[in-house]
């Protein structure tokens, strides 16, 4: 059988990009693979892992004869990246993308690409807290959703052909508009995140005698907090920047319901929490029979 891309550029090779190539690796081994980044050691590190068939630290040469592009670098670098791209892209090329917020992606990307090309946003909703190729591995989209946003006047061929990418790494694959996928994500994901490195920064912020004992007897829930806190820096500093209105209008709810229960904490209403606490175990089992957990 054909391969469903011949020659695929993955722009950004760290967590989500490597994962990806070794997908390929695993199940499209006659799909050539370019992969770019800017540092050498990314690159090196790459070749050692033979993930891909060439490295290059120039996106315009890796996407050169590219019949996919795939871009995987934090969001703050695809205005930049679409722009110098866009000369050097086949006609008839797909462009994609890993990217944790939609809306902003394809404000950054779609402005300069050809009308050549098509885009295809897409977010598997995969990870881990580690970054870079080395941490990369195929298995970690296996059950997961990815979510693709195309735009009204995408091509349907290309959104099917991209869909087919995300099965091979046995995803399950939806599509949505792109704002109502930030908003989902903004309450499943991007707050959540920002409530770990908020409560882990307290923590940090404690007297030196105390921290070390948060730390020494860490229980459940800090070290979870900790582990979801120990992302990528620079990734999520670019959701909570691109994903501004969304995060900002979930936290406005957060806080009110913090208060309320900060509320009848100090009033001592046992019932309140009895029942919001009933309500969330709820979700917990939910989340666990959609096999998400
Ligand atoms: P990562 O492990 O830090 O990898 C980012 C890669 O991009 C690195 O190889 C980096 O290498 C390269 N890079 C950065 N700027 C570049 C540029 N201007 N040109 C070329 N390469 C560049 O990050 P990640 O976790 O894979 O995240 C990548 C994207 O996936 C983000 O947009 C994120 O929102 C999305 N995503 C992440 C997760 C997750 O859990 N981590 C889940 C779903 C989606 P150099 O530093 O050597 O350039």
């Amino acid at each position: 059988m054909a391969p469903l891309f011949d020659r695929v550029a993955i722009i950004g090779i760290g967590l989500i990009g490597s994962s990806l190539a070794r997908v390929m690796r695993r199940d499209a081994p006659d799909t050539r693979i370019v992969a770019c980044a800017r540092r050498a050691e990314t690159l090196a590190a790459v070749r050692r892992l033979g993930i891909a068939d060439e490295t290059t630290d120039d996106p315009v040469a890796a996407v050169a004869g590219a019949d996919l592009v795939v871009l995987a670098t934090p969001l703050s670098a695809y205005a930049d990246l679409a722009a110098k791209i866009a000369p050097a892209l086949k006609p008839g090329a797909i462009v994609t993308d890993v990217g944790s917020v939609k809306e902003a992606a394809i404000r950054d990307v779609v402005p300069t690409l050809p009308k050549t090309v098509h885009f295809v946003p897409g977010h598997p909703v995969a990870g881990t807290e580690h970054s870079g190729p080395d941490a990369g591995f195929a298995e970690m989209f296996a059950d997961r959703w990815c979510i693709l946003t195309p735009l009204p006047d995408t091509d349907p061929d290309a959104v099917a052909k991209v869909t087919a990418l995300w099965q091979l790494a046995r995803m399950k694959v939806v599509t949505m508009p792109p704002e109502h996928h930030d908003r989902v994500l903004a309450v499943t994901s991007h707050v959540p995140h920002l409530i770990a490195y908020t409560i882990v920064g307290t923590a940090t912020a404690l007297g030196d005698d105390l921290r070390s004992e948060v730390i020494a007897y860490s229980a459940g829930g800090f070290r979870d907090f900790t582990r979801i806190a120990a992302s990528d820096p620079v990734m999520w500093r670019d959701i909570f920047l691109k994903n501004r209105e969304a995060v900002l209008d979930v936290l406005q709810r957060f806080t009110e319901d913090l208060t309320a229960l900060q509320r009848a904490i100090r009033r001592g209403e046992g019932d309140t929490l009895e029942d919001w606490f009933i309500r969330t175990r709820a979700i917990r089992r939910s989340v666990i029979e959609a096999k998400q957990a």
